[in-house]
């Protein structure tokens, strides 16, 4: 059980308050999580957050500050983003414990991460893209906002449960490894590339186009041969679209 919940990283973005952050740890370590990351938080090392790590320091001691979401997602191969309220241009949406469920049974594949936003405005949109699924902890519909701490504190024991009906038991929820969230970031700037070369999108008035195309793929989970193929496609059509194009074909993973 350990090793799958060493596996499942829970990143905090842009923190404000310190002492949240020692609270998380302390919801974490009480779960048996152990893999803090922090994107720029506004204050880390700090006392606060020693304090209310309460035994948990050696989390904090241990947690990952990162300047970029994009170094948190280094690897990953199932991003969750988790909000009090629900979008527009919304993701799939995942039920918690399902969610919970998922992330066990995956995280013996690769690194699992699961994305908490800012105290007062959550995750940007351009963050919630990165995800495959939307996670939303069923509340008071008129009051649903928790603590990031608590919201954290939910998650932590729903992957517990999730680890221990798992122990001893090997359950596969997917049969191949889709590719990590870095290799899905240099399809979709290939992809959007591609799309302004044919001139698809019009970067005058692009829509939602990239944020439709994001989450049809997320939904897809392609692997790396089906990355290839994609980007194989998309390095065709912009020869084709350009007979002066002279650039070599761009294998996955240039770039
Ligand atoms: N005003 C913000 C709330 C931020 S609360 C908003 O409307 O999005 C800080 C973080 O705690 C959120 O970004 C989310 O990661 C988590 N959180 C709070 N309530 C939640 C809920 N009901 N379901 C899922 N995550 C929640």
């Amino acid at each position: 059980m350990a090793e799958q919940l060493n596996n499942i990283r829970i990143i905090l973005i842009n923190t404000t308050h310190p002492g949240n952050i020692g609270s998380v740890a302390r919801a974490m370590k009480v779960m048996g999580l152990s893999q803090l990351h922090l994107v720029s938080p506004l204050r880390f090392p700090a006392a606060e957050a020693t304090a209310l790590a309460s035994g948990a320091d050696d989390l904090l001691q241990d947690a990952v500050v990162h300047e970029s979401l994009d170094k948190a997602l280094d690897g990953v191969g199932l991003v969750l983003g988790t909000s009090a309220r629900l979008r527009t241009l919304s993701l799939p949406q995942m039920d918690v414990r399902a969610a919970a469920e998922q992330s066990v049974a995956e995280s013996s594949k690769h690194p699992v991460a699961i994305l908490f936003g800012r105290e007062r405005h959550g995750l940007t949109n351009d963050e919630i893209q990165r995800c495959h699924f939307l996670l939303n902890i069923p509340a008071n519909p008129e009051y649903s906002s928790l603590n990031l701490a608590q919201a954290v504190q939910v998650l932590s024991y729903e992957l517990r449960v999730a680890a221990l009906g798992e122990a001893g038991l090997i359950q596969e929820s997917l049969d191949y490894t889709p590719v990590d969230a870095g290799q899905m970031e240099m399809f979709f700037t290939h992809l959007e590339q591609t799309l302004l070369d044919t001139r698809f999108l019009n970067p005058a008035q692009p829509k939602m186009l990239m944020a439709r195309l994001r989450r049809l793929y997320a939904r897809a989970r392609p692997d790396q041969n089906e990355i290839n193929i994609l980007r194989g496609i998309l390095a065709a059509s912009q020869k084709a679209c350009d007979p002066g194009f002279i650039k070599p074909v761009a294998e996955a993973g240039d770039d």
